[in-house]
């Protein structure tokens, strides 16, 4: 059983940064009474900009190591340099993990990777700032090959411009969840708190990860969250995790009720046969587009025509509405499909220029 799956959820905890052996023991006191899996603190901390706080180094590696003694509780702290790996196991830290701004640099996170070889040590992998499942899941596997037996990925939100969703990191579920189809044995922790940024919106956005299906959260914990050198406003202290994990909801993927796995399985059936039904018509849509290249060809007429597609957007989504779908899921697919419809009258113009050409 790997460690990140030995419970569910499996529980990070810990401060942002380890500011004072005080403020580090002071969360570890009250985390260990709560029964977390593994205790967090940032000591070389990635700022955004210069001038802020960066951590506190080797001489919080030295806490942290208190903790792991004192409380016998599991330690992580992240690395971005492979000096930090060497310090960090010089003090038994058990798990590395890796942020979110060195996961977008295959080159460092290959240089990471290859200092881990022939190490018994865990490492976590941050999801990259950019919304990118390739890149991902290329420093899990630059990991994996290194050697590294427990591999596991957070889920910390990316960057976008603005904060449209109120978050401070977008959650872009579909991303995590194709890496888990790709990679079912890789354990995922959430980390709300990178995520929504506000320590009001912590719990729900934790409810919602178990509801994905994750395997733990990653929550960042202060014993007095307002005076925290970093990341302040996201923080809870002990006390409040206790309170949200007590109210979480932890369901599972299959249940024992067999009701429910009937209703379910009949639901199934009805979706399977309207995802037929979809793909059939799509199927016909796209014959129409065929033929309607032929006709584009024979009376010269351009391929896109701009009008027609604003009147296809504006019909279909305001048809859609009538069925409760919203209007930035229809327009995304209708965008699709209409993408490949342009793709396929194309191939019509390209195969009569071919012919042409002879
Ligand atoms: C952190 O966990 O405190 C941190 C710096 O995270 P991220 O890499 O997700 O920004
Ligand atoms: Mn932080």
């Amino acid at each position: 059983m790997s460690f990140f799956r030995s419970v569910r959820p499996f529980i990070v905890a810990g401060p942002c940064s380890a500011e004072t052996r005080e403020q580090v023991l002071v969360t570890a006191a009250a985390l260990a009474t709560i029964g977390i899996q593994l205790f967090r603190a940032g000591v070389w901390k990635p700022r955004t900009r210069p001038g802020s706080f960066e951590g506190s180094g080797i001489e919080a590696l030295a806490w942290l190591k208190e903790v792991k003694d004192t409380y016998q509780l599991p330690v992580t702290v992240e690395v971005a340099e492979t000096a930090h790996i060497e310090q960090a196991l010089a003090y038994g830290i058990d798990v590395l993990w890796v942020g979110a701004r060195t996961t977008v640099n295959p080159f460092q996170v290959q240089r990471l990777a290859d200092a881990l070889r022939g190490v018994d040590i865990k490492v976590m992998v941050k999801n990259p700032v950019s919304p990118d499942t390739d890149l991902w899941q290329g420093a899990i596997e630059r990991f994996e090959q290194a050697g590294v037996q427990e591999v596991a990925a957070i889920h910390r939100g990316f960057s976008g411009y603005g904060s449209a969703t109120g978050y401070r990191n977008q959650p872009n579920w579909p991303i995590p969840i194709e890496l888990k189809r790709r990679k079912p044995e890789l354990p995922i922790i959430c980390d709300p708190s990178h995520i929504t940024g506000k320590r009001d919106r912590v719990a729900e956005m934790a409810q919602k990860a178990m509801d994905m299906h994750f395997d733990g959260l990653m929550i960042e914990t202060h014993p007095t969250p307002d005076d925290a050198w970093s990341d302040a406003a996201q923080q809870i202290t002990p006390q409040q995790l206790k309170d949200l994990l007590a109210g979480l909801i932890v369901r599972e993927e299959y249940t024992q009720d067999m009701s429910g796995q009937m209703q379910l399985e009949y639901l199934r059936q009805l979706m399977d046969s309207i995802d037929t039904e979809i793909t059939d018509l799509l199927g016909k849509r796209m014959e129409l587009s065929e033929q309607m290249g032929e006709v584009k060809k024979a009376s010269n007429m351009t391929i896109y025509q701009p009008a027609r597609w604003r009147e296809i957007l504006e019909t279909r989504v305001e048809h859609a509405a009538s069925r409760h779908l919203s209007k930035e899921f229809v327009a995304a697919i209708y965008e699709q499909i209409h993408h490949e419809s342009i793709r396929k009258q194309l191939a019509v113009l390209e195969e009569a220029t071919k012919q042409t050409k002879k």
